[in-house]
């Protein structure tokens, strides 16, 4: 198994657009998510890893000697024995991005930050509940730099409701001025049992509708292309060289293993995921009970049926591997 993932469950509170698998917690329970993911990787065979992901959640609410204490457990050989050819990534918010915090990340083997930036505009992201505002994406990005991580994604989402008057080409031109290596771009979409979704059903706001949602995409794409990115996924675009190889990795239906509340494993044929919740997790772990909620067993058609939608989304796209019929030559035809 190549790819590990790790969920971390924490916000300090939860996004107007989100129905992630979340815990919100003022003290983030350090110890014992620390503890609880070592004992569950400790039940698994050993892996060799080439990527690591820190998702979540709030990976970066973790303070750093715990992100240490993690890679050192779980990747004893490769991340600081052996040189430091894996990508590890992890998912920060701009507010956790201290000078201090961004030094510790590199010194403990992070080598690549994605930032929930989402917008420049702060009544955007107010709507949004995020925590921070425009100015600390900024400072993030320089902390980061400053201490030897370069390879950092900025995260932005599009087709935002109208009275926001969300200026997206002012945005997108923010996001480039910082040069960042990768950009993750999403649409804003309505999950159920979310705030979104509440002041949907009660009159008080709108999504756009397709046509924005496309003309808005379409002015990413563009902008984006004329400054050497390049859209290897459709929501995603990298400079050369700096794909996201973990997440290159779901898309191309490579095996990888998930720890943590909520995270999925993938060993070819069959998929499991964890239970939902930080509690029922932690209950398990520490009753020495599996983590596993259930499990699915992929026919050959399902696994066939996810190459093709997976690769539709890559600029790899699907190779043509049928074989090639010639129609039967018609009479008079010789
Ligand atoms: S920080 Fe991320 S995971 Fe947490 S609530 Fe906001 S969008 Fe969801």
């Amino acid at each position: 198994m190549q790819h590990l993932y790790l969920h971390v469950p924490f916000c300090v509170r939860r996004c107007s657009y989100c129905d992630f698998s979340i815990a919100v917690r003022k003290r983030v329970p350090v110890q014992e998510y620390v503890h609880a993911l070592l004992m569950e990787a400790a039940a698994l065979p050993e892996g060799d890893f080439q990527t690591v992901y820190f998702g979540g959640g709030t990976p970066s609410l973790l303070p750093p000697e715990a992100i240490e204490r993690l890679l050192r457990g779980l990747l004893p050989r490769t991340t600081h024995d052996g040189p430091r050819t894996i990508e590890v990534t992890l998912e920060a918010n701009p507010e956790d991005v201290t000078p201090d915090h961004a030094k510790a990340w590199r010194a403990s083997g992070i080598n690549r930050v994605s930032l929930g930036a989402q917008s420049f505009d702060d009544t955007v992201l107010k709507w949004m509940h995020r925590s921070h505002d425009a100015a600390r994406i900024g400072a993030a990005v320089y902390a980061l730099r400053r201490a030897g991580i370069d390879n950092i994604s900025l995260d932005l989402i599009f087709a935002l409701p109208d009275e926001l008057q969300r200026d997206w080409e002012r945005d997108l031109d923010m996001a480039l001025a910082l040069r960042p290596t990768h950009l993750s771009l999403y649409g804003l979409t309505v999950e159920p049992r979310t705030p979104l979704d509440r002041w949907i059903s009660r009159g008080a706001t709108r999504v756009p509708d397709d046509e924005r949602y496309a003309e808005e995409y379409l002015t990413a794409y563009r902008r984006l292309t004329t400054e050497d990115y390049q859209f290897y996924e459709v929501s995603n675009a990298s400079l050369p060289g700096f794909q996201s190889r973990h997440n290159s990795a779901y898309w191309s239906g490579k095996p990888y293993r998930g720890l943590g509340p909520a995270a999925h494993s993938f060993d070819g044929t069959t998929r499991r995921w964890n239970l939902r919740a930080w509690e029922a997790y932690r209950r398990a772990i520490a009753a020495g009970r599996s983590p596993v909620e259930s499990e699915e067993t992929l026919t050959d058609e399902e696994r066939e049926l996810e190459r093709v939608y997976l690769a539709l989304r890559t600029d790899q796209g699907l190779p043509l591997t049928a074989p090639y019929r010639p129609l039967p030559p018609r009479d008079g035809w010789r």
